[in-house]
């Protein structure tokens, strides 16, 4: 549901998720668009998707894996989108 959500590590990882968008910590909402349907976690840099933050499911479902030292974001899911197959649509 909408809330805060916490990384499986115990780090904040959003102020809020909504149908509309995400808060980070001490940020601005964005609204979701695809590119950022991601947000890592600053402590342990594990990547979960948004879309199923939004959801009732456990912050588990939305992992998708964990960022490499030095590795932007895009690199990151390119590489695990890449190995992990279709990613969805967000549906
Ligand atoms: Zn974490």
């Amino acid at each position: 549901m909408a809330g805060s959500v916490h990384c499986r590590c115990g780090e904040l990882l959003v102020d809020e998720v909504t149908s509309a968008g995400v808060t980070p910590t001490g940020g601005a909402p964005i609204p979701f668009r695809r590119t950022t349907d991601y947000v890592v976690c600053p402590a342990c840099h594990s990547v979960y998707q948004v879309d199923v933050l939004r959801g009732d499911r456990p912050v588990e479902d939305s992992l998708v894996g964990t960022a490499a030292e030095g590795e932007s974001l895009v690199e990151t899911l390119e590489r695990l989108l890449e190995s992990g197959g279709d990613p969805g649509d967000g549906r």
